[in-house]
């Protein structure tokens, strides 16, 4: 347990490692910054897709989420928004928001110094040029937050949200019932579900497990008396 606390706080102090593997210390963050871990309203459930947009698969879920009277927080790669700027307008103008993912999917652990930095702003800037609006949360790839992506994200303005649970929709077995019986233990108020609307950094297709699972996520939600929707709603 003091080990758990030891790497989380080590991962937060600008003078300590340069990083922490997400997996190591979101436990930690989780019992000592739930904010930062995406807890939030208690009587709400924040829904957020990572790693798009892609003409493929994230109009499929505008569909879906426009039929299920759902809105969620898209955390985009900038090199997927550039390739795709019309779409992730789209996604705004659907009333979603619109969130900084970096640039490239790159783990912070192994991106020379610098990078995670430059790349933040980079994607900031194109989110704010394209969807209109400044983007307002960060969350990086594999959830390994560096002293550097700290910094640059207090200077975006950007503020860093992981997740409290997430649905495995990323492995090429997944199935939306496999997802759902993932999600299953962490659908309560208050909670920050990761799903994924694009296979870039996943199995091929995976992101069908996503799309299947949703009209189930958001049905049990409401049928619990929780809303459903984007952090902007859900984060105090
Ligand atoms: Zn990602």
């Amino acid at each position: 347990m003091r080990r758990r606390v030891a790497a989380a706080g080590a991962a937060l102090l600008p003078v300590a490692a340069h990083v922490a593997p997400g997996a190591a210390w979101l436990p930690a963050v989780r019992r000592l910054l739930p904010a930062l871990a995406g807890e939030g309203r208690p009587g709400h459930v924040a829904l957020t897709f990572d790693d798009g947009p892609d003409p493929r698969s994230t109009p499929l879920f505008l569909d879906e989420l426009a039929r299920l009277g759902c809105r969620a927080t898209f955390f985009m790669l900038g090199e997927m928004l550039d390739r795709h700027p019309g779409l992730g307008r789209s996604v705004a103008r659907a009333g979603h928001e619109v969130a900084v993912h970096g640039w490239h999917h790159v783990n912070a652990l192994v991106a020379r110094p610098g990078r995670v930095a430059a790349e933040m702003g980079r994607a900031a800037r194109l989110v704010a040029e394209v969807t209109g609006a400044r983007p307002a949360w960060y969350r990086p790839p594999y959830g390994v937050l560096s002293a550097e992506a700290l910094l640059a994200a207090w200077r975006h303005r950007l503020r860093p949200v992981l997740w409290t649970a997430w649905g495995e929709d990323w492995t090429r077995r997944a199935t939306p019932e496999s997802v759902l019986r993932t999600l299953a233990p962490g659908l309560r108020g208050g909670a920050t579900l990761l799903l994924h609307d694009c296979d870039h950094t996943s199995a091929p297709g995976s992101w069908r497990s996503a799309l299947g699972a949703l009209p189930e996520v958001v049905g049990r939600c409401r049928a619990a008396g929780l809303r459903i929707g984007p952090l902007g709603a859900h984060l105090l």
